[in-house]
């Protein structure tokens, strides 16, 4: 894989996996060397320190007045050796720096007259020296004893960890750095597949899941969320072939209709009655179009989400009289008995317009299906935190299969359909768009039918858009 010059943040995610464990690993590691590098550089210090303090007061207690000096007792020869094995040099010393014994030999300048008792370290040329000294008198002289070790062993040592520590550390993470991308990249393989498998489905075959059998891990999860997003993505798509086709034959039906009144007519000259009388009958076809190109749009709008803006205080049983009055004319050409018991002080928050929409969809198809001397009912009941207005009616009913998809677009009953004339039928979008607006107000329409029973109708609508003015 080719790596140009890229801030670490546009690196491909393997890279930056493996970039911050690498960096994390190595700080730890150069943290922990560190400490083990002065903790072993300490411990040994501080064993020759210990080394050099029991020297000493060995020492001392060898140590006796011979004339005006100091002088070692029991000591055959100068090597020290008796007193000290030959790791160490030690000497006595007048206060002055006068030396009056020593054991072993030493570069110059190590030994100094001594301020202190205590550790002192001193370098000549490439060897460093660890120096203890302590004071001591004997009979009334006193001096100095000065005991001093070779930290060149220590300084091996250390110098040798340090080499190991250079070496070990670069190639601990360029192993780890392997192990660690090696690592990435395998975490990384089921998403790769993922997206090959998501490059190939397009629009016109949304059949496709990536079907992962991996555990339910953030990966398993992921495609899981795709599938069933998927899933929905297809349902909408489908809707939206059926929605299309659907639309385009209800336009297409009185428009051939339109076509071949008017081929037929002009087929042969006519007396001015019959013109009168096809352009009459067009009107009906051409007020049907336009009736269903405006709830298309109306539609298009409510689902957009374009309307619904306007929020008021609408009192229901006065609303609802008003638009019962609009349907009453209906229901009298049919004889159907019209009653509505709405309590009062019931209200409700919202457009008034799309609500007007949604009763009277309701009644028109209440009023519409119901057979002659039949009864449709409107009530309104204030259900905890929800506002519920029913309208029932003693029609047909509707058959269960068919409930699930009455809110559907287009959606008829050819039941239904069949018992009205042409000019009752209407496209099958009345109960879409009142579901639409009832959703529009954060609200449902339910229906609850059985053939033979009558339909009733539910908009049920939250309690921030309903209130009860006065609960009963
Ligand atoms: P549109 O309302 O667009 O003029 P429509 O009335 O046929 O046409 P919808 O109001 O959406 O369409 O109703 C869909 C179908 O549901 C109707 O065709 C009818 O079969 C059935 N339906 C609706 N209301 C009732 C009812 N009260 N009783 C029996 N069937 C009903
Ligand atoms: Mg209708």
């Amino acid at each position: 894989m080719k790596i140009g010059w890229k801030r670490p943040s546009q690196l491909p995610l393997q890279w930056r996996l493996t970039l911050w464990y690498l960096f994390t690993l190595g700080v730890i590691l150069l943290l922990f060397a560190t400490f083990l590098y002065f903790q072993l550089r300490h411990t040994l210090q501080n064993q020759l320190d210990t080394a050099l303090q029991l020297v000493a007061s060995q020492a001392v207690i060898n140590v006796d007045r011979d004339g005006g000096r100091l002088a070692f007792q029991n000591v055959e020869n100068e090597s020290g050796g008796t007193l000290t094995g030959d790791d160490f040099v030690i000497y006595l010393l007048a206060a002055d720096g006068t030396i009056w014994e020593k054991s072993g030999q030493l570069a110059e300048g190590v030994v100094a007259p001594p301020a202190a008792s205590g550790f002192t370290t001193t370098p000549t040329g490439d060897d460093w020296w660890r120096v203890f000294s302590q004071e001591v008198s004997a009979d009334g002289v006193t001096g100095w004893i000065q005991i001093i070790g070779n930290m060149d062993p220590i300084n091996d040592t250390m110098d040798r960890l340090l080499a190991i520590i250079l070496l070990g550390i670069p190639l601990a993470l360029l192993l780890a750095g392997a192990g660690g991308y090696f690592l990435a990249v395998r975490t990384l393989q089921p998403i790769d597949r993922m997206t090959q498998t998501a490059q190939t489905i397009s629009a016109s075959d949304l059949n496709r899941r990536i079907a992962y059998q991996g555990p339910a891990d953030a990966v398993g999860r992921l495609a899981q969320t795709f599938d069933s997003m998927l899933d929905r993505l297809q349902t909408a798509f489908e809707r939206e072939r059926h929605f299309t086709g659907d639309a385009a034959h209800e336009l297409r039906t009185p428009l051939a209709a339109l076509k071949g009144r008017i081929g037929v007519t002009l087929g042969q000259p006519r007396r001015p009655e019959v013109y009168v009388e096809t352009l009459q009958e067009m009107e009906g076809q051409v007020d049907r179009l336009v009736r269903l190109s405006s709830d298309l749009l109306f539609m298009a709008r409510l689902e957009q989400g374009q309307m619904a803006g306007r929020r008021e205080r609408i009192d229901l049983p006065d609303f609802l009289a008003a638009v019962v009055d609009q349907i009453r004319p209906l229901a009298t050409a049919k004889a159907i008995t019209l009653t509505e018991t709405i309590p009062a002080g019931l209200s409700l928050l919202g457009d008034m317009d799309l609500l007007i929409r949604l009763f009277l969809n309701l009644l028109d198809n209440a009023v519409k299906y119901t057979p002659v001397n039949g009864r449709v009912t409107i009530s309104a009941v204030q259900q905890k935190s929800e506002l519920h207005v029913t309208i029932t009616d003693s029609g047909p009913g509707i058959a269960a299969q068919h409930l699930p998809h009455l809110f559907e677009r287009f959606y008829r009953v050819e039941d239904a359909r069949s018992r009205l004339d042409a000019s009752g039928s209407g496209a099958g979008l009345g109960l879409a768009i009142a579901f639409e607006i009832a959703r529009a107000h954060g609200g449902s329409l339910r229906v609850a039918s059985q053939p033979g029973q009558g339909a009733a109708f539910t908009a049920v609508f939250p309690q921030n858009s309903a209130a009860a003015g006065a609960a009963q």
